[in-house]
């Protein structure tokens, strides 16, 4: 392996520690539900979800786990505690 390469795997092993650096501004997640899979999105600090809970509650139980997941690397405000 090349000595570029090295110092960048060795910066990306430092970022990954560096949280502050990072926010997720737009996510697809493919949500394995009990019945059948969920599709999650998330865009413009808002989440959105094809759950029948979603539609009428707009939050269920696939938005709020990726909330806990995610808590750190979300923007400010987008996540409902
Ligand atoms: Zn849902």
């Amino acid at each position: 392996m090349d000595y570029g390469m090295i110092g960048k795997i060795q910066k990306a092993k430092r970022y990954a520690q560096e949280l502050d650096r990072i926010q997720i501004e737009s996510l697809v997640v493919t949500f394995d539900g009990k019945n059948n899979p969920h599709r999650v999105h998330f865009e413009d600090r808002a989440w959105e979800c094809d759950c029948v809970f979603f539609q009428t509650r707009g939050r269920c139980s696939h938005t709020m786990a990726l909330e806990i997941i995610l808590e750190d690397l979300l923007p400010e405000g987008a996540v409902v505690a």
